[in-house]
């Protein structure tokens, strides 16, 4: 099936795009083009206007200041696995990123097309989440700053109006003894979309679990924080988070409460349920592991 014409812009500035963007009703913004392309393509969605967000260049940006590192929304996952302030700073994101798809999908999709997609099998949004990320959302009139979190909220379903881009992922810049890790299971061993994922932060000060995030993905519409589990691993002894410890399989039974997985093609709600217990566990072993081995800049 060919592609369907459409008008195809393609501004220099954010200001000239988001003047575009906001002027017809027929008209998506298009980074990579690895979802949007094959949804025309196959029908599933169709506008007389592309606006192509490639050519403004904060939008392919990542920096840092004292305590955020800031990523351009049109910035590849490729570029994001090789950047320093990344490995740097949040180790676990350059990670996560390298199990997107094919080399071929890494440098041509992006990290504001898989957050905007909103697919309930997004790699990214565990993992942002687990981070703590905020992002920013520009229209002509304003721009405001909201935690990604709040930002998926259904399949296919972002909380960005008419006229709105996201136009920078902020996350903040992990305290000393932070660990974080994704991990992700799909149906073969390379290329795969997840049918489970679970991103894992944990921050220890004075021997003591402070703060964590269990967040788990692909098992329903949005990502899933997991408050039960949370809460029985910040009250956890440290020693106890040792392979095959009853605490370990706690947190694990505390977190399968807290999702109510879906049924689809990769895998009934049961499958979903066994392979999470399994990656949190793994999550929450490693995370530890890197709460105290990882020189973490701050
Ligand atoms: C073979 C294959 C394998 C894949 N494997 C994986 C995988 O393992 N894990 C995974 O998570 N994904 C996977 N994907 C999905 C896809 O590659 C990613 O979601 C990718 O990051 C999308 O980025 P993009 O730049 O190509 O987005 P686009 O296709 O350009 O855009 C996606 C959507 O976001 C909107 N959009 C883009 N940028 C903005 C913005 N700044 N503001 C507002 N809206 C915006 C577009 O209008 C569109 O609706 C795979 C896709 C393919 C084809």
């Amino acid at each position: 099936m060919y592609i369907p014409d459409f008008k195809y812009h393609s501004p220099e500035t954010l200001e000239e795009a988001l003047k575009v963007f906001g002027s017809n009703d027929s008209i998506a913004p298009i980074a990579g083009g690895t979802d949007l392309l094959v949804e025309i393509k196959q029908g599933v969605r169709h506008f007389e206007n592309l606006v192509s967000l490639n050519n403004i260049p904060e939008l392919k940006n990542i920096s840092e200041d004292e305590n955020y590192v800031y990523i351009g929304p049109c910035v590849t996952h490729s570029e994001i696995e090789e950047s320093d302030i990344v490995r740097n700073n949040i180790p676990a994101l350059a990670e996560t990123v390298g199990f997107i798809g094919s080399h071929q999908i890494r440098n041509s999709g992006t990290i504001g097309g898989n957050v905007c997609t909103c697919a309930s099998c997004a790699d990214t949004a565990p993992i942002l989440i687990a981070y703590e990320a905020d992002v920013e959302v520009s229209s002509a009139a304003e721009s405001k700053r909201l935690p990604i979190a709040t930002f998926f909220l259904n399949h296919h379903q972002t909380m960005l109006s008419k006229g709105e881009l996201l136009t920078n992922i902020i996350i903040p810049k992990p305290k000393p003894n932070t660990g974080v890790y994704f991990e992700k299971f799909g149906l073969r061993e390379s290329a795969s979309i997840s049918v489970a994922s679970v991103a894992v932060s944990i921050i220890v000060k004075d021997k003591k679990i402070i703060r964590t995030n269990i967040v788990v993905g692909a098992c329903a519409s949005t990502p899933k924080k997991c408050p039960s589990a949370m809460k029985v691993l910040v009250n956890a002894d440290p020693r106890e988070l040792v392979k095959g410890s009853k605490t370990l399989s706690d947190i694990a039974n505390a977190a399968l409460k807290d999702i109510f997985p879906i049924d689809d093609i990769r895998g009934s709600a049961q499958y979903r349920l066994d392979i999470v217990k399994t990656l949190i566990i793994k999550a929450v072993l490693n995370a530890f592991e890197r709460s105290f081995s990882l020189n973490i800049v701050n």
